[in-house]
């Protein structure tokens, strides 16, 4: 809700996901080309098919080590490699909340399934293309451009797909087209199908959070936020917990009375 609720406020949009406002702009060429333009400038200081292994931090020199042994330096290390393959590289240097939090971010495992038809049939009905599904394989599909028609496995229908025999997988998720748009569905020029949840540079479509999850991440937040407040710098400030009662001379070491204590709960 809350990260609904930045999103409308960022793009400005009148209402929950405003197609005019949030679907308005693409990349005519695909949205690849972003990625191909900016490599062109960049040059040989992109260096392909290099997998990273791991990655030593430290405050004057950090390592990059490639899989194939090589150890690269730098001064700051910035990763741009999705949640689930960054889990696979060993990463050393850096605060276990940090890398708590990393553990916490989830890939949402999805499949994509894309139809490509002479002409956009559905159109032709006076239908968008767009439909959602709740007992199929595909969660749904939506026109992508003229003719192509797009649509996703959601992750918690990810089994059925993986269980489907390849040579019966795109029959399986056209017949759930034709389901939803007639018999005009039945004969795409060309399907294509892509399991994002299971290649491993990439083990899904975009990073999630399972419940209760966030609500971890800000309490890990709060907790590094607020202890500063509370330390006694150089002991001149008091501690705002109040103190450990003075232990009673008097008292025989073994017959001192413990409150029990409360056992340590993690933050719901
Ligand atoms: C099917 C599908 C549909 C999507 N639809 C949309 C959409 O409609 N709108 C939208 O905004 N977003 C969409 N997304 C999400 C969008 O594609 C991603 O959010 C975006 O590509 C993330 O960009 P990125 O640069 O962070 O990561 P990526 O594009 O995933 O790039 C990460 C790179 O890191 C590399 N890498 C991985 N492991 C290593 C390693 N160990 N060493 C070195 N390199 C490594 C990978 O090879 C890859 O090149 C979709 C994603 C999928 C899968």
């Amino acid at each position: 809700m809350l990260a609904d609720l930045r999103r409308e406020s960022a793009a400005g949009a009148e209402g929950f996901y405003n197609y005019d406002v949030w679907e308005n702009e693409r990349v005519l060429e695909g949205s690849a080309t972003v990625a191909l333009t900016m490599a062109e400038q960049l040059g040989d200081r992109i260096r392909c098919s290099s997998p990273v292994g791991a990655i030593r931090i430290s405050p004057h020199r950090c390592e990059v080590m490639l899989t194939t042994g090589e150890v690269l330096t730098a001064a700051n290390v910035v990763c741009a490699v999705p949640a689930g393959p960054l889990r696979d590289i060993s990463i050393s240097g850096i605060s276990d909340t940090k890398l708590a939090s990393l553990h916490r971010q989830k890939s949402a495992l999805a499949a994509k399934f894309v139809a490509v038809y002479d002409h956009s049939f559905w159109e032709g009905a006076g239908l968008n293309g767009v439909a959602y599904m709740e007992h199929n394989i595909l969660g749904g599909v939506w026109a992508q451009s003229a003719g192509i028609m797009s649509g996703l496995v959601p992750p918690q229908r990810m089994g059925t797909y993986l269980a489907t025999p390849r040579h019966h997988l795109g029959q399986a998720l056209i017949d759930e087209v034709v389901d939803a748009f007639g018999d005009a569905a039945a004969t795409p020029a060309k399907t294509y199908t892509r399991s994002w949840g299971t290649a491993p540079w990439t083990q899904g479509y975009v990073t999630a959070w399972r419940p209760g999850d966030a609500r971890q991440e800000r309490a890990a937040v709060l907790r590094v936020r607020v202890r500063p407040v509370a330390v006694r710098p150089h002991g001149r400030r008091r501690a705002h917990w109040p103190r450990r009662r003075p232990r009673n001379p008097h008292l025989p070491l073994t017959a001192r009375r413990r409150r029990p204590h409360a056992p340590r709960q993690e933050p719901p």
